[in-house]
């Protein structure tokens, strides 16, 4: 506040006043420019940046993004060449449905087992007796619990073995084999993961100690193959080959027989085809979801209802470490009460079907 001349106060500001205040409002002025440009040197800065990152490493980001495609999403990049190679490596060729079955049955039935106990989990150099001893479950009880049931049954069965399995359960083999009924079928040496062997030779060492092991076990060369984890590596089918098997039951593409086709001839192999759903290790167990196995067997009854209207084949796979168990074997012992209820139904083993199902094609082939 100030006192003029006039006595009249004033709250005009004085000279000395107007030049701090002039000094102040210079100060603001230039902080605000300086801010100002403080501003606009930030924004410059970063057009800069973004200008220098959407031109500059254009090329790089493409690249980045590139690779990531070709490491998440290969296929995207494949050739049609080599989209076409991939699909014909190992292929369905024609069905192998004989215009009928044995004794005028209806419809083929192939119950078929992985029988795994401790091959997979020291095949990955588990040594905690534990875990061993839930799949040793699978040779101590399961199997013979099973064989309990189809021996009253009086059913065939394909058992697919690994060489270690049979060489650390000695009595395994022997006892599936006692009825006569039952075929044993190679599944491995130690349940190898043949695409992650990545070697011929190796895929094929394995191959040859198996066949031995279960050659000298059942006294005649396996007719039947199973590639462990259902997965073949890109040598698999050459190696089928090569060992003279009359059939492999790996492949999915169809519910019936069919030849084996690797890029695009035929290998001679027949094919007896399975299915994730036609499995209980996908619903039962640690990873399982299935609540009951009740759920299950209704699938299962319903899918050899189809094969019985369709007058095909309905091939199941069980695991006896895990489907030997009571419940679910109760749902086996009633499926194979309710099959054998219906007329003309061909219980048979692997080799059985695969060698009538080739017989029969070659037969109509040469009328
Ligand atoms: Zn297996």
């Amino acid at each position: 506040m100030n006192r003029d001349t006039m006595g009249i106060i004033s709250d005009s500001p004085t000279t000395c006043e107007l030049k701090r205040h002039s000094r102040i409002d210079l100060l603001c002025l230039g902080v605000l420019l300086m801010t100002t440009m403080a501003i606009r040197r930030s924004a410059a800065l970063f057009l800069s940046l973004t200008c220098l990152f959407c031109t500059i490493p254009a090329s790089a980001q493409s690249r980045r993004a590139s690779d990531s495609q070709a490491t998440t999403q290969p296929g995207t990049l494949w050739s049609d060449e080599k989209i076409l190679e991939t699909v014909n490596a190992v292929s369905m060729g024609p069905k192998l449905l004989p215009e009928a079955w044995p004794n005028h049955a209806r419809v083929a039935v192939l119950i078929t087992f992985d029988d795994d106990t401790q091959a997979p989990l020291l095949r990955d150099g588990t040594t905690e007796p534990t875990a061993l001893s839930a799949s040793d479950y699978g040779a101590q009880t399961g199997t013979p619990r099973l064989l309990e049931i189809l021996d009253r049954h009086n059913i065939p069965a394909t058992f697919f073995v690994t060489g270690v399995d049979a060489m650390i359960h000695p009595e395994l083999v022997p006892s599936i084999l006692k009825s006569g009924r039952n075929e044993i079928g190679i599944h491995g040496w130690i349940h190898e993961y043949p695409p992650g062997l990545d070697s011929e030779a190796e895929e094929e060492r394995l191959l040859d100690k198996a066949i031995a092991k279960i050659s000298s076990l059942t006294g005649k060369k396996p007719a039947g193959y199973r590639a462990p984890s259902w997965a073949f590596s890109s040598y698999t089918m050459d190696l089928i080959k090569k060992k003279g098997f009359l059939y492999d039951s790996s492949l999915q593409a169809s519910e019936v027989p069919y030849k084996i086709f690797a890029k695009g001839q035929d290998t001679g192999v027949v094919e007896l085809p399975i299915d994730w759903t036609l499995t209980e290790t996908v619903y039962l167990g640690a990873q399982g979801h299935m609540p009951s196995p009740d759920l299950l067997f209704q699938l299962y009854k319903q899918e050899f209802d189809g094969a019985y209207k369709e007058g095909t084949t309905f091939i199941l796979t069980m695991h006896p470490y895990l489907g030997g168990h009571r419940a679910p074997m109760q749902h086996l012992d009633d499926l194979l009460t309710y099959m054998q209820s219906k007329p003309g139904v061909w219980f048979t083993t692997g080799e059985q079907l695969a060698d009538y199902a080739k017989q029969s094609a070659a037969a109509t082939k040469s009328n």
